[in-house]
């Protein structure tokens, strides 16, 4: 007894087409993206991310007073001891932002 008809079966293909549509197109998207920004070619300064991560904050937007040029392991391991040396304060060389737009590509 075969339960599987015509109409089932061509469901089923298309369901499994729809399924790999799904998860492929999010490839595919990024496939031709990538395609798209090396025919355009790539910001040198940022690499079309249209921003670049401030240097004196390393891209958080703040820093510990005194800690500027301390050994990010080091930080690290007192944010896990919970344990903040310092007082944190707003990054001023990128306004606590984090990064600036970058002048190559972000123009209005
Ligand atoms: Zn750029
Ligand atoms: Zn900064």
């Amino acid at each position: 007894m075969d339960n599987i008809t015509a109409s089932e079966l061509a469901g089923f293909g298309v369901g499994t087409l729809l399924l790999c549509a799904t998860i492929a197109a999010p490839k595919i998207d990024a496939f031709f993206a990538a395609s798209q920004r090396s025919s355009l070619g790539l910001c040198k300064r940022c690499g079309n991310l249209r921003r670049i991560a401030c240097t004196r904050c390393r891209g958080t937007g703040s820093v510990r007073e005194g800690a500027i040029f301390a050994i990010n392991l080091v930080e690290d391991l007192y944010d896990t001891l919970g344990s903040k040396s310092g007082k944190q304060e707003p990054c001023i060389k990128c306004q606590a932002k984090g990064y600036f737009l970058c002048p190559d590509c972000s123009r209005p």
